[in-house]
């Protein structure tokens, strides 16, 4: 845990601007706050949420009369916490009863799927579930031989097509079956993410989880967005969201990143939890999102 917080602090502090440390002196000026607002906008909160932010934060420290900078500070942390929204339901929705649970990884290519997929049945072993991966990324040529690697480095069985362009709704329904034949309890799908034409995306990822359907209950449609990407990945995440139900936002790259804030933007565009933050490329680099701990680390 340790770990994962100093990488988050790091990654948004690139700009080496302390939140905190800016409200440290008796004296909050024009420049203090305009250096706020500028630190605010860089992390990708979004204009709107950090203006609602700040002109909330003046005005309570206008009516409080305040000096003290640790009471500033504090409030500084409210404010944040609020438009992280920690009343949100992130845990995942992996309902074992209704064997096998499907969870439907979605979103454009090389935001990290793939590595997604992978790291999350790694979690779902160590939590003693028994997990069939599908590789319904037909599109790209590497993506099955990527996710089948990834499978035997976390022991999990891989359900793949031979033939490059297959139909990502029959790989999808072998995936399920293979998970109903073994009595799995998870069966992840990584799916491709072509968006130069919606209406194929649509038919697509509608066809997938229709047919998946008729077998068991999908359970989640995870959208994976890259931290990188900023507005361009809020554009994306619209896109899929008109497309799937989202159930959830897998929000990755953010140890290469100094954009934190954009999961304030995702969940208040999409009304959708980030349930889970990507900070590396490495199986363990996968981890609950954690309110408290992100706005302590946007915040150092
Ligand atoms: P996909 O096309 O969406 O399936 O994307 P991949 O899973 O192939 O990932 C694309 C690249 O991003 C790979 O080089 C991954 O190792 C890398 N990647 C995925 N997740 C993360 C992350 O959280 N942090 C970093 N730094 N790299 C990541």
């Amino acid at each position: 845990l340790a770990r994962l917080r100093a990488r988050l602090v790091k990654s948004n502090n690139v700009f080496g601007k302390s939140l905190l440390a800016l409200l440290s002196s008796d004296d909050i000026d024009d420049d203090v706050w305009d250096e706020i607002e500028e630190t605010l906008l860089m992390a990708d909160l979004g204009t709107e949420p950090t203006t609602e932010l700040l002109d909330r934060l003046r005005e309570r420290v206008r009516v409080e009369g305040l000096k003290d900078p640790e009471r500033v500070r504090t409030m500084l942390r409210e404010e944040l916490t609020a438009l992280v929204d920690p009343s949100m339901d992130r845990s995942l929705n992996v309902d074992v009863s209704g064997r096998p649970s499907v969870v439907l990884v979605v979103g454009v290519n090389g935001v990290g799927k793939t590595t997604t997929v992978g790291k999350m049945a790694r979690v779902l072993v160590a939590e003693d579930k028994d997990v069939v991966l599908g590789a319904a990324d037909t599109f790209r040529a590497a993506a099955a031989e990527q996710l089948t690697t990834w499978g035997s480095r976390v022991g999990v069985p891989t359900v793949s097509s031979d033939v490059e362009g297959a139909d990502p709704a029959s790989v999808a329904y072998e995936a399920v079956s293979a998970g109903i034949e073994h009595e799995s309890d998870v069966v992840m799908v990584d799916t491709a993410g072509r968006l130069q034409n919606k209406s194929n995306l649509m038919d697509e990822l509608g066809k997938v989880k229709r047919v998946v359907e008729k077998q068991s209950e999908v359970d989640e449609v995870l959208l994976v967005l890259d931290a990188t990407t900023g507005q361009n990945g809020l554009n994306q995440a619209k896109v899929f969201a008109e497309v799937v139900d989202v159930t959830g936002i897998v929000l990755t790259k953010l140890d290469g990143t100094a954009r934190g804030g954009i999961v304030v933007a995702i969940q208040r565009e999409l009304g959708v939890p980030v349930k889970l933050i990507g900070l590396g490329e490495g199986p363990d680099d996968l981890a609950p999102f954690d309110a408290d701990q992100f706005v302590d680390a946007l915040l150092e």
